[in-house]
Formats: C-alpha cells, structure tokens, sequence
C-alpha cells in the first residue's frame, strides 16, 4: 500500500570544503514520491479529481517530472500517457533510470507524435513540461513553512537560501513564502535572461523575485563538464550525501564562488533527481575514465 502523505522532510548539518551548512533533505520525503517534483505535484496528491481518469505530459525521456508523474498516477488509480520527442536508442535498448521506473509504473509513451489533439478532455489532468504550472505553489509554500517552523526552533532568524533552478519555480515561489530569507539560485536551463523572464511570468513585481548568481562561463544544461562530475565526487566524499548529477554540481560551483553568502546560515536545498543519476553516472564515467574518487582525494 502507498502512503499517501507527505510528511516533512529531514533537515541536517554537513561540511563541504570547509564550509558548514544546513542542508534540506527533499530527496528523502517519500519512499517513491519525493524531491522536486513532489513538492510541485503535492496538490495533485492532496486534492480530489473525480472527473480524472488520466494524466497526460510531456517532456524528455528521462525527465524527473515524468517519475514523479507515473507514481503519482499510480498513487491515484490514474492512467498515465506520456509524450516525448523522441527515444534515444541507447535507453530504448537499455532501459534505465527514471524511464524504466516510469514503465514499471505503467507509463503509456508516445514518441514523435507530438500532443494529440484530444489531450485536452475533462477527464484529462494536463501538467506542463517539468511541473512548470501554479499549482506547484502549494507544495513549495509548504516546503517554506517547514523551513521556517525548523527555523523558529533552531533560533535562526535569517537564512540564506541557495538551490539550483529549471524552470525557476521552485526558487520563486519559495522566496514569495520566505519573506524573511533571502533565496539564491542558478539557472541550469537557459542563461540569467531565460530565468528572469521565468520569474517574471509568475510574479510581476521584481522585488520578490530570488536572487540570481552564475559563474562566468556559459552552461549547457545535460552537457558533461569535468568539473561537474569532479565537485559531485567530492560532495559525495565529504558529506557521504548523494546529489543529482543535472542541477547540483552547478548548484555547488556557483555557491562555492560567491562564498559571501556563508556569512548568514546558509540552507541547500536537496531537490531530490537521484534516480536519473542512473543514466549520467555511465556517461560521466566513459567521458572521464581519469577521474575517480581516489584521485579526488589526493588533489
Ligand atoms: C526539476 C528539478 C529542478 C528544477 O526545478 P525548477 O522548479 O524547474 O526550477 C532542480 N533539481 C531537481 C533535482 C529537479 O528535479
């Protein structure tokens, strides 16, 4: 039987590069449903659809939202159709990761149809790619009210907030909820112009709007990087904690750059993504054979 609650998440003091910090644990707020992608679908969860019969979405074939889609579908006694644009043929081959986790949910896929005319029913729940929609608003806002009841026990007054962003809506409308806090980000997706326009489409006046770093370099969201692949070793070491491969390694370069920030408490945020380490760990591995968390070690 699943359970069907979401019960706060666990919170927990690491040291990373010497650096001690608070780090939320959303990847462990459920055994199938948890990270970001819960939060933003615990309305779905938490709210009933008696018109409902099906969840379609789309996106990539190896998205975190699509997981998250399939175990809640599955939660719920919903049908689950899936639109991608295409399958690599690796993964086709090779089934892993959240693509092969969705399948075993029942996940129906459809590749390089495009959206079916139909997709729009009233028995139909249309979720946008990456959970990008307002109701992911009640889920973060309660992610925020547990950080500031931790908060009121802790005695910390205020907190700064780092956690790498999509789409950018996690990042807002958890700053909307922490008004006391100051919430920093990095856009994974797209450059600095990309997520302010993201901000901007769901809360108009800036001054709500997180803060935003980056590194001087250009990003490819799902391009290898060595330095990528090197800090995530290295967290993983040190904190003995498992972060994504997609988001958190330029989550944790653009904080360790802009060490400022360390001179409030500071709160990471774990968004969970760990299952698509499935597929990006081989790929990491056959890019940079050299390096290796025994070499890490030694540097
Ligand atoms: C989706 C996701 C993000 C980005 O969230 P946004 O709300 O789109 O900014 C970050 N980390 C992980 C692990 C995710 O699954």
């Amino acid at each position: 039987m699943y359970q069907q609650k979401l019960i706060a998440s666990p919170l927990q003091t690491v040291t990373f590069e010497g650096h001690s910090f608070y780090l939320k644990r959303d990847d462990l707020l459920h055994p199938d449903f948890s990270g970001n992608k819960a939060r933003k679908f615990h309305y779905f969860l938490t709210h009933d659809f008696p018109a409902v019969r099906k969840i379609v979405s789309y996106g990539s074939a190896q998205s975190n939202a699509m997981y998250s889609l399939s175990v809640l579908a599955k939660i719920k006694g919903w049908e689950f159709e899936y639109h991608v644009d295409h399958i690599a043929e690796y993964l086709k081959e090779n089934p892993h990761g959240n693509y092969q986790a969705a399948l075993n949910n029942g996940m129906l896929l459809h590749a390089g149809r495009g959206l079916p005319a139909t997709a729009i029913d009233k028995d139909v729940l249309f979720i946008e790619e990456g959970g990008r929609q307002k109701e992911a608003e009640y889920g973060i806002r309660i992610l925020a009210e547990e950080i500031i009841s931790w908060q009121q026990e802790q005695g910390i007054e205020k907190l700064n907030i780092f956690l790498p962003s999509g789409t950018g809506s996690t990042a807002l409308f958890l700053q909307k909820h922490l008004p006391s806090s100051s919430v920093y980000t990095t856009p994974c997706v797209g450059g600095r112009e990309y997520l302010k326009k993201q901000f901007l489409e769901l809360e108009a006046d800036e001054q709500f709007h997180p803060t935003v770093l980056t590194l001087e370099k250009k990003h490819h969201f799902g391009k290898l990087y060595k330095d990528n692949y090197k800090i995530w070793l290295k967290l993983q070491q040190q904190t003995g904690v498992e972060f994504d491969l997609l988001y958190d390694p330029l989550g944790w370069r653009v904080l360790l750059e802009h060490i400022g920030l360390f001179e409030s408490p500071v709160l990471y945020i774990h968004q969970g993504g760990v299952l698509g380490n499935e597929s990006m760990l081989p790929r990491y591995r056959r890019k940079f054979p050299l390096v290796s968390e025994e070499r890490i070690e030694k540097e």
